[in-house]
């Protein structure tokens, strides 16, 4: 159990690439610029965002430091809810 949520959290560092040559790209969300590249683990993907998309948890107003992918693509949370997600997927 505490093995394998390791090994997702491994996993999910390893996705946290954010490349800074996506400034052309407007958000996903909102259309915005400049964005960063986040890669979808599912689709493998680049998807950009914006500052404010990606700096806002998508359950509370906190500061989002870290994402995942759900089936509806990526989601930013903060350190609390990224540890509730990790919990509810485990
Ligand atoms: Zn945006
Ligand atoms: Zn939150």
């Amino acid at each position: 159990m505490k093995n394998k949520v390791f090994i997702l959290l491994t996993a999910l560092a390893a996705a946290f690439v954010i490349t800074s040559c996506g400034s052309a790209n407007s958000c996903e969300r909102c259309g915005a610029t400049p964005t960063k590249a986040f890669v979808n683990a599912m689709t493998q993907e680049k998807e950009y965002y914006c500052k404010d998309c990606y700096s806002e948890c998508a359950f509370c107003s906190q500061k989002a430091t870290e994402y995942y992918t759900s089936a509806l693509g990526i989601v930013f949370v903060c350190p609390e809810h990224y540890e509730y997600i990790l919990e509810i997927n485990s």
